[in-house]
């Protein structure tokens, strides 16, 4: 039975239970969708199989991989809820039926969709295998999409661009984005995905030639300095990530220093530092592309060190040194956490560590703005956009959108800040309080009792927080000016 086989080998010491499990869902959903075709005219069948078999690769547990099996059962098929509980037992009943309830309604376009957006987040908060299972079927659905009706094609796969690949990326499982995107990059801009894979096939030959300068000199005087290197490998930027960093340079390809990346696997952190010191002192570094995120990791927990180095032949490459463990964190993130052990809601366990606490922070803030609107708009602009990290001065890490100015920065450190921040030192020089912040500025929030905030803020503001708080302030003191004038009359 190889087919069973692609699903458990990923699987560490699988037990006789384990097997069973997998094999018994295996022959249940072939059963269960046995009439069935997908829209490529292939058996159904072959659809849950791809999504169980991604679980595997994410090294997910085998009742989440049971769980990907049966996804559709319920759905589709004759399947009865308490048939499920009976074979499968309560927990992949809970998995399959979690699934079901977030596809049942139908996409019609991202701001006809809040609710269904919001039982997805819901369920998100509840239990997050459930999740990574929905990721996983997305991912067969838009590697398939060129045999759906070509109307539906871009709506799906924009939906993937701006709802699964954000939530995947959030949730750390780097390479489930990547793939989740690249898929959907040709039906959501032919255009730009022509031009883009254009570009990039113009560059290769000259990226294999630097990257196979590297590589060998690489391996050698690592091995020469003796850091203990678990592996060198290389990673090609993904496509439609390529996209939106050439968007970012004028589409000059030149521009961009890490469409290869060499990938230095090794022991351990001080190897990671040891091995930086290495790469700089055989190569020249580009100056300001040194970055520690094993100091400062990404909200999503992303660790490693990046440097960009000139091969001395006219290339540039960028170099990611990282250890095993921060590899699988950046590859699989969340799942990651289930690999070793699951307990039942563990979803919640998960949610409350610190890289993940922004769930809890959405789920806060889906009940709390109740209009769908007000939801949306939260969504769009907080938690999907590109982030920027801020420091302050005892270097602790905000991590504000994109485009975020010091007073969003005054009121995400705490209310009382924002509302009576008289004034902003940014990198040690006094700024405007709407000034604009990049990553990496460290900024302090002076306040005094009598100040308020200004008219000018609101344009400032990009973060709902902020936004609201100015709004409610502006509105009661217009009223109240109104008022007071009205007196006057
Ligand atoms: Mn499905």
């Amino acid at each position: 039975m190889s087919h069973i086989r692609e699903l458990t080998r990923h699987i560490n010491h699988a037990s006789h239970a384990d097997m069973e499990l997998i094999t018994k869902a295996y022959h249940y959903a072939e059963r269960a969708h046995e009439p069935q075709k997908r829209a490529s005219g292939e058996p159904y069948f072959n659809h849950v199989f791809a999504t169980a078999k991604y679980l595997a690769e994410l090294n997910m547990s085998p009742t989440v991989i049971a769980a990907g099996l049966l996804h559709d059962v319920i759905e589709d098929t004759g399947a009865t809820p308490e048939e499920i509980e009976t074979i499968f037992g309560k927990e992949v009943l809970f998995l399959v039926q979690s699934v079901t309830k977030l596809g049942t309604v139908k996409y019609k376009g991202i701001e006809r969709n809040v609710e269904n957006l919001r039982k997805f987040f819901v369920s998100m908060a509840e239990d997050l295998r459930v999740i990574v299972i929905k990721l996983a079927d997305r991912l067969h659905n838009v590697e398939t999409l060129q045999y759906v009706k070509p109307e539906k094609q871009r709506r799906i796969a924009l939906e993937t661009l701006e709802i699964y690949a954000p939530l995947a990326s959030r949730l750390g499982i780097g390479e489930l984005k990547g793939r989740l995107e690249d898929a959907a990059f040709p039906f959501a801009y032919p255009k730009e995905h022509l031009e883009t894979k254009n570009l990039l096939e113009t560059r290769t030959d000259a990226h294999e030639k630097y990257l196979h300068e590297i590589d060998g000199k690489l391996k050698k005087v690592l091995k020469e300095n003796h850091v203990n290197v678990e592996r060198v490998d290389h990673r090609v930027k993904h496509l439609y990530s390529l996209w939106k960093k050439l968007k970012r340079h004028d589409m000059d390809i030149e521009k961009v220093y890490d469409i290869i990346a060499l990938r230095v696997i090794v022991k351990n952190i001080e190897d990671c530092y040891s091995a930086l010191g290495i790469v700089h002192s055989n190569w020249t570094p580009l100056p300001g592309r040194i970055k520690d995120y094993i100091a400062t990791p990404k909200p999503n927990g992303y660790q490693s060190l990046h440097t960009t180095i000139f091969t001395g032949t006219g290339g540039i490459v960028e170099v990611q040194i990282r250890t095993t463990e921060m590899h699988e964190q950046a590859e699989y993130g969340i799942a990651a956490h289930f690999a070793y052990k699951e307990a039942h809601a563990l979803g919640h366990a998960v949610a409350s560590k610190k890289e993940f606490a922004w769930i809890d922070e959405l789920r806060l803030a889906q009940a709390e703005l109740t209009k769908s609107n007000a939801f949306l708009e939260r969504l769009k602009t907080d938690y999907f956009k590109d982030r920027v990290f801020i420091f302050t001065p005892i270097g602790e890490i905000m991590d504000l959108p994109e485009d975020s100015s010091a007073v969003d920065f005054a009121f995400a450190i705490h209310s009382d800040i924002g509302m009576h921040a008289s004034g902003a030192k940014i990198n040690g020089k006094f700024m405007p309080l709407t000034t604009k912040l990049k990553t990496n500025d460290i900024v302090e929030i002076q306040t005094t009792k009598t100040a308020v905030p200004g008219s000018k803020w609101l344009d400032a503001a990009k973060t709902t927080n902020a936004k609201i708080k100015i709004q409610k302030y502006l509105k009661e003191h217009s009223l109240i000016s109104k008022w007071l004038s009205f007196g006057k009359k």
